[in-house]
């Protein structure tokens, strides 16, 4: 289908682009790399009148290390993460942002896009839960930063006022002794997760310090679950301590069963991918060269 008839503005700006939000409000639609929104358009999902393209702004898709936080810009494309150097010192970014679809979709979308779409099986809003991200916002009154988990606040909703853009993700380098994995199950590469599992760990010597474990498609959210992670916390991590956490984290979820796959199914699959994913950020910490993918049907 053809989109319905729209106003294209293309502006040179962060603030021409804020100004024009700030004009139309509900009428506006931001589009980034497109590829959430531009098959939105040819379906005619909601009404996109005034169609604002970011795509070129300057300034917002940097990704570099300063200090001891990642910053990644908006407009940073999924492949350009993926490859990145200063982003490989977190594992997980590199699994998240080169496993979603297919090279034409990572050479185009954002992580800014990835992110505010909401998906509840989207990559983005799982690996950046597990990493604790935090989200800069900016608008007409300026920038704010909230967390990610303020930041998606239920299924396709963010906190997002009409005027304001996520302009760059943050993202605190975990100490020595850390590492990360993320791992989906899809049924084809251009295909979004029927399930997936991010871990964090840091370990000291062979005990666990921190761990953050959290789910995707699982929920409305990503899921985390402090009780899961205390199973894990002040142990040496084992094959059956990361079982009995999946098993804690997933009876937190409430995966919807759908054409991808009936509850119970997704609820094994999310088991297995905690365990994966669990085993992999452990083998990392203690400094093994791992490589992971994703899992596809
Ligand atoms: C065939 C196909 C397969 C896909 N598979 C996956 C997958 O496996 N996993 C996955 O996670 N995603 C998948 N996607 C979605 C893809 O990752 C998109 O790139 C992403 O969802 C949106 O990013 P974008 O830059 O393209 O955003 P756009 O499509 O340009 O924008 C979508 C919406 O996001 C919001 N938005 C975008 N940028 C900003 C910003 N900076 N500030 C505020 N709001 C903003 C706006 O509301 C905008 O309308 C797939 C897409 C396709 C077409």
């Amino acid at each position: 289908m053809y989109p319905a008839p729209f106003n294209y503005h293309r502006p040179e700006s962060l603030q021409a682009a804020i100004g024009l939000l700030s004009r139309f409000g509900d009428d506006a639609s931001i589009m980034a790399g497109g590829q959430s929104l531009i098959p939105m358009l040819k379906m005619r999902v909601g009404d996109m009148a005034e169609l604002i393209d970011i795509s070129h702004l300057p300034g917002l898709d940097h990704i570099e290390l300063r200090g001891d936080t990642l910053h990644i810009g908006a407009l940073a494309t999924h492949a350009r993460i993926a490859a990145n150097e200063a982003a490989s010192r977190i594992p997980l970014l590199r699994e998240c942002g080169g496993g979603i679809a297919d090279r034409q979709v990572r050479n185009m979308g954002t992580i800014g896009g990835g992110v505010s779409v909401a998906d509840p099986s989207g990559d983005w809003p799982t690996g950046l839960r597990t990493l604790d991200a935090r989200l800069v916002l900016t608008g007409s009154k300026g920038a704010r930063t909230v967390s990610i988990s303020d930041f998606i606040l239920d299924s396709y909703t963010t906190c997002l006022n009409e005027d304001e853009l996520l302009t760059e993700v943050q993202i605190a380098l975990p100490p020595e002794g850390s590492s990360s994995a993320y791992v989906a199950f899809k049924r084809a590469a251009p295909a979004y997760p029927t399930a997936s599992a991010g871990v964090q760990l840091t370990l000291d010597g062979n005990i666990c310090t921190a761990v953050r474990i959290a789910l995707g498609a699982a929920a409305p959210v990503a899921v985390v679950s402090a009780e899961a992670e205390e199973l894990l916390l002040g142990k040496e991590i084992n094959r059956e301590l990361l079982e009995s956490a999946a098993e804690t984290i997933v009876a937190a979820s409430e995966p919807p069963p759908d054409a991808r796959g009936s509850e119970a199914f997704k609820r094994a699959m999310l088991r297995k991918l905690v365990v994966e994913a669990g085993e992999r950020a452990l083998a990392r910490c203690r400094g093994e060269e791992v490589s992971g993918g994703h899992r596809y049907a």
